[in-house]
């Protein structure tokens, strides 16, 4: 049986679907630069929760939506002197190749925020209708956190009071202090030629409204999995259980699912202290795709992760033996009856995924089981059977040990 850590009850919890579909929502890149590392260990870990449940025989819908508008994308095109539209297409034509290149799959849908304005001002419109947002002075619509008795409730964490109101999507130091939030902004010059001219005035969405909006379109008002980094947690995904509350009367989601942060060198990834990657520098430097995600699912996903050179090379020798012991496998013509091992292997492997998905101790299985194998001359039929079982982990973490 399948359990998830739901950080809203803080709890390892039993995976009970909705219905016949489980529907998951995953809070995608902002495309208007390249995603880095830290964000792949995310979409990684998500790949592997859908590919996961599909093994267990359920039915999934998955939608990761593309944050082509907000304030550092404009902000971004207005440098580089193109228009919001050329840098967010350039850089999720890149997102996708890098999801191919990490053999992640896509998701059923990718809906990009700003082709959702007129859904985004329907929840809006149903926000300001049940009394939970009001227009400030300056045109823009906020979201009145005190209308809403469990705002913090993802967050676990108190907060300072202090009557403020956010335009900004990212809340940086303001982020624990209880405040009123932009849904919709009214326009600024910095805007550009970005704005929308609509009922609510001219001006722009929030970012925190567009997954609101976007998730209830594809998964309706209540479904089974939302999923984020931990930095999502606050103020994102506060703001979207307050938002679908204030216009739908639930929260969307049955489970939330954060993925830890990535270390690099032991710390903190960062432009600064120089050890900030995106995905193509690793790949330029001469790295294998799957030896890095190798790596990223050496532990599950609520623990943090050290992210080292050494780590990758160490990863790639790993898979290097597997994907030689498979080949040896085909053309085995030993004597021994390897069957038990492989039933064992499965069984152990679906064991520690059960346990809140923990690819770590999955890896540790592929690992026994090819040390396993590597010292005995198995029959034709347990070779089979072998082969077949790093067929079934593949299919789930997607390694690719059996070549593209
Ligand atoms: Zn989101």
């Amino acid at each position: 049986m399948l359990k998830l850590f739901n950080t809203l009850s803080r709890e390892k919890e039993e995976f009970q679907p909705l219905g016949e579909v489980v529907g998951i929502y995953t809070c995608g890149p902002s495309v208007y630069q390249y995603a880095h590392i830290g964000n792949f260990r995310t979409f990684i870990f998500e790949d592997v929760l859908v590919r996961y449940l599909k093994f267990k025989g359920f039915r999934v819908k998955r939608v990761m939506n593309l944050t082509d508008i907000e304030d550092k994308a404009i902000s971004t095109a207005g440098k580089k002197g193109k228009t919001l539209h050329e840098l967010t297409d350039y850089y999720s034509k890149i997102f996708f190749e890098d999801m191919e290149k990490l053999n992640l799959l896509p998701a059923d849908v990718f809906p990009r925020a700003t082709e959702h304005v007129p859904e985004i001002i329907e929840i809006i419109r149903k926000i300001m209708e049940n009394g939970y947002a009001y227009r400030g002075k300056d045109g823009s619509i906020y979201y009145e956190v005190s209308k809403y008795k469990d705002w913090g409730n993802l967050f676990h964490r108190k907060l300072k009071s202090g009557k403020r109101k956010i335009k900004r999507d990212e809340w940086g130091e303001d982020s624990g202090i209880l405040s009123d939030f932009a849904l919709w902004k009214s326009y600024e010059k910095e805007d550009g030629d970005v704005f929308w001219e609509t009922e609510l005035g001219k001006g722009r969405p929030g970012w925190h409204i567009e997954c609101s909006a976007m998730c209830t379109k594809y998964l309706g008002t209540r479904f089974d999995i939302h999923v984020g980094g931990v930095d999502n947690i606050y103020p994102h995904h506060e703001t979207v259980i307050a938002q679908n509350f204030a216009a739908f009367g639930e929260n969307p989601s049955q489970y939330w699912l954060h993925a830890k942060h990535l270390m690099v060198d032991s710390r903190k990834m960062s432009k600064s202290t120089g050890n900030f990657y995106t995905l193509r520098e690793l790949l330029d430097k001469g790295y294998e795709p799957m030896a890095i995600k190798y790596l990223m699912l050496s532990k599950n996903y609520r623990r943090r992760l050290n992210f080292t050179f050494d780590g990758i090379d160490e990863a790639g020798k790993k898979l290097e033996k597997m994907r030689s012991i498979i080949e040896r496998l085909k053309s085995a013509k030993g004597v021994e009856n390897g069957e038990n091992i492989a039933t064992k292997a499965l069984e152990k492997f679906e064991k520690v995924m059960d346990d809140n998905l923990d690819t770590g101790k999955a890896l540790m299985v592929l690992e026994e089981l090819s040390d396993a194998v590597s010292v005995m001359e198995p029959d034709k039929g347990s070779s089979g059977k072998i082969i077949e079982t790093f067929r079934t982990f593949d299919s789930i973490l997607g390694l690719r040990l059996f070549g593209t």
